[in-house]
């Protein structure tokens, strides 16, 4: 089976302490993060946003579509609950002030400024993990989140 290699930055984002794990188990780690069903509409607006960041930044979905739908859905959690898509795969003290801050709101700074993205959201191309897809469709997300 293939090994997610994850990198420190991302390890700490959702408090994985291995450095090789099995690909699914970001998504578990995420899935536990997003509380709330998110409606459908925030879904969409995510989804979207994610297809076109991905186009706009030449970064590509996870060849693990689950991995990209956790994200999204917990980004569309956020927008439903703070007003503004959040990162879901950190731990925040206060996360309405962190949404107001902005730092955070995805494209997070250190996307639009380096193109790191600790969700494994949006993959460079020399990324091991990336696919070669910058598409998701409704179905997929509700697929691959359908036993989260
Ligand atoms: S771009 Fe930043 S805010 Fe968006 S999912 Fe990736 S790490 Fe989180």
């Amino acid at each position: 089976m293939r090994a997610l290699q994850a990198s420190t930055s991302y390890s700490a984002g959702l408090g994985i302490s291995s450095v090789a794990a099995p690909l699914s188990r970001p998504c578990r780690r995420l899935g536990a993060v997003a509380k709330v069903e998110p409606t459908e509409k925030s879904i969409e607006i995510m989804r979207k946003f994610s297809e076109q960041y991905a186009r706009k930044s030449d970064t590509y979905f996870c060849v693990d579509k689950g991995v990209t739908s956790v994200v999204i859905k917990g980004l569309a959690e956020h927008r439903d609950t703070l007003g503004a898509p959040l990162c879901p795969c950190r731990h925040y003290d206060d996360k309405a002030a962190e949404a107001q801050q902005g730092f955070w709101n995805c494209p997070c700074v250190p996307m639009r400024e380096r193109k790191e993205c600790h969700c494994m959201l949006f993959l460079t191309p020399d990324n091991d993990f990336a696919g070669q897809e910058q598409a998701i469709t409704v179905e997929e997300i509700r697929e691959t989140t359908a036993n989260m």
